[in-house]
């Protein structure tokens, strides 16, 4: 069976099999070194107690078997650490490829259970939605309140959906790229007037400097741009802060998104843009996730020949920075 689905008990025994096996390796190199110099050291004596004494080469005989012990002796420990150092250096790799690989499965194991949860919930909420709005005459605000909701659901599908085909689409090369001349200004600002919209109880601040352009691929921008604004409203609290601030820099235009939630430890910032990557386990996690969503934002950025990377906020969450 592929080792993806083995489960937590299944790596331990393979572990432990690992180990033992390498002891056992080990063990024997070393109990076949041991016997080897004990074959070495009789057959030189028995060599010594067939010379004759009184040979007029006696000592010279002597000189030549103790020599040529000495040199098997030393020919031993050389193949011996050999031998040794090469078990070790593969060990080291199978150890880690299998690390690696059962790190990788349980990934995607933890993408496959959150992309079913996903994409389960928004479909649910709003088919319950739109069979109430069918069976009841509802008043007009509570209509309104329902529509608004199933739109809310719908496009967190839309983003969703747009995630995992973008980011296996680019990372097939099945993506079309265009390089248009894009108001990255305006883009911005509907964006966030959009966000605004649909989530009139969260805290939005922007600061876009107008006419700033680029040339890149208007949907991929927006999905760079929305991954940002959706995570700062995923990991922060309802009342906290999410700023966004579009920028002119010496280099080129600056995207800066700031958050006042948990905020990213230092030995996270790297790993977050991996694919599937989430901080933390799946039992302890409280918001549902693909850990696409960082991984397109980095991969966009490099297509754009920008780059990305994250601060921390004062006095507190995480702040994204993307240099055009
Ligand atoms: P997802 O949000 O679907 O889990 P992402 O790739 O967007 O995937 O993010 C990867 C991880 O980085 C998240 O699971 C979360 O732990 C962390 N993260 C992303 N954005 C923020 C943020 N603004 N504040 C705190 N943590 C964040």
């Amino acid at each position: 069976m592929p080792l993806r689905f083995l489960p937590k008990q299944k790596l331990a025994l393979a572990t432990a099999i690992y180990w033992f096996l390498l002891f056992y390796i080990i063990a024997a190199l070393f109990f076949w070194f041991v016997k080897l110099r004990q074959q070495n050291e009789q057959m030189a004596n028995y060599k010594l107690m067939e010379l004759v004494a009184d040979d007029p080469s006696y000592l010279q005989k002597v000189d030549k078997i103790t020599t040529e012990a000495a040199r098997k002796n030393t020919q031993f420990i050389g193949e011996g650490v050999t031998f040794f150092l090469v078990i070790l250096i593969g060990a080291v790799f199978v150890y880690r490829a299998v690390r690696r690989q059962f790190r990788v499965a349980q990934q995607q194991q933890n993408f496959m259970m959150a992309i079913t949860h996903e994409l389960k919930t928004p479909i649910a909420v709003a088919k319950l939605n739109l069979e109430t709005l069918q069976k009841h005459k509802l008043e007009e605000s509570k209509q309104q309140k329902l529509i608004s909701m199933t739109l809310q659901e719908t496009n967190r599908l839309n983003t969703l959906t747009n995630n995992i085909l973008i980011s296996s689409q680019l990372e097939g090369g099945g993506y079309k790229f265009t390089r248009e001349e894009l108001d990255l200004s305006a883009m911005a600002d509907k964006m966030m007037a959009e966000f605004r919209q649909r989530f009139p109880d969260r805290r939005f601040e922007w600061e876009v400097v107008p006419g700033l352009e680029i040339k890149g691929d208007a949907l991929l921008i927006q999905i760079l741009m929305s991954n940002l604004i959706d995570n700062a409203i995923k990991y922060s609290p309802k009342a906290g802060l999410i700023r966004f601030a579009l920028v002119s820099k010496p280099a080129g235009p600056c995207i800066i998104v700031t958050d006042e939630g948990e905020g990213i430890p230092d030995e996270e910032k790297d790993k977050v843009f991996k694919r599937f990557y989430r901080i933390g386990n799946e039992e302890v996690r409280k918001t549902k996730g693909t850990g696409l969503g960082l991984y397109l934002c980095k991969k966009i950025t490099e297509d754009h020949s920008a780059s990305i990377h994250i601060e921390d906020n004062t006095p507190r969450g995480s702040k994204f920075i993307i240099q055009f």
